[in-house]
């Protein structure tokens, strides 16, 4: 049996995974990203880690994939985004990590291993499928005939500003009102609750006030049918997986409300089935070390 390492780098902690070739998972644990050392330190403690796992079950790892925030830059292990990862932008994982650990590391998008890991971990058959993450920011993956997509030159679509009908007060980083991401994200949705009615969003929805619920859920479902309408029609997915630190608020308030619209649609929108994501916190460190045990097994 081989082994292989999966990172997940948030923007709070850094998920770990081992896993031998079945795809089965040996051992996981996480770590603070930002510790006093700064990301310097957390790229340390990431080599550490893979070496523990090593000295632990008396054998070489084969491989490391890592997922992080996007853009980033699939050939040279490079992160882009100051917004997510404050301190990482313009860090190559790969230059990094490859000497001190001497095997290969791919670096990917977290809605790329996310997606990948809730595949693998659901068993879904389905070759068109999307993954939406909702947290910090939105992030979305497409997966077409059972291939992730991916912009020319490997980057990450960062299809989070994609425009919906909704606008939420003040800019997106991107520059404008009406991104997906600018109303869909939990720091955007929490903003707005607490701006607008100055309550949690728990508290707005389960709230006796259900016209003012029935207001502020109307402006969730809108925008994320909106997105998801237009993408499923573009790539023909058949199951939309919806996850992210937010899986549980969208599973539970926008999901079935976003289902009940799309199947109400014209067949021009296609069929897409939403699942909430079953795997949670851990698909994206699983997904990442799935994708370092294919690129081994591809070779
Ligand atoms: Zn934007």
């Amino acid at each position: 049996m081989s082994l292989f390492v999966g990172f997940d780098i948030g923007g709070t902690s850094i998920k770990h995974m081992l896993i031998d070739s079945s795809y089965t998972v040996l051992h996981t644990g996480s770590f603070e990203t930002l510790g006093p050392g700064g990301p310097d330190e957390a790229l340390d403690t990431m080599t550490k880690i893979v070496h523990a796992y090593e000295d632990q079950e008396k054998q070489k790892v084969q491989s490391v994939g890592i997922g992080c925030t996007g853009p980033v830059d699939i050939h040279t292990g490079t992160i882009q985004n100051p917004y997510t990862l404050p301190g990482f932008e313009g860090k190559s994982l790969k230059e990094r990590l490859i000497p001190s650990l001497g095997i290969p590391v791919l670096v990917e998008n977290d809605a790329n291993t996310a997606h990948v890991g809730e595949i693998h971990y659901c068993g879904i058959t389905q070759e068109n499928t999307m993954m939406i993450t909702f947290g910090t920011g939105v992030g979305v993956s497409l997966r077409m005939q059972g291939e992730l997509f991916r912009t020319p030159g490997g980057v990450h679509p960062e299809i989070g500003h994609m425009t919906v009908s909704i606008s939420s007060p003040g800019q997106c980083y991107c520059s404008r009102t009406n991104c997906f991401e600018h109303v869909m994200s939990g720091t955007a949705i929490n903003a707005y609750a607490s701006a607008t009615y100055g309550m949690t969003p728990e508290a707005i929805l389960e709230g006796e006030d259900r016209e003012k619920a029935t207001e502020f859920l109307d402006r969730m479902v809108t925008a994320t049918t909106d997105a998801i309408s237009s993408l499923a029609m573009i790539f023909a997915s058949e199951v939309v997986i919806l996850g992210g630190g937010m899986h549980q608020f969208i599973g539970k308030y926008i999901l079935p409300h976003v289902q009940q619209r799309l199947n109400a649609m014209l067949p021009v929108y296609g069929k897409t089935t939403l699942v909430e994501a079953r795997y949670g916190a851990l698909s994206g460190s699983y997904g990442a070390a799935v994708m370092a045990a294919q690129t081994i097994q591809n070779l």
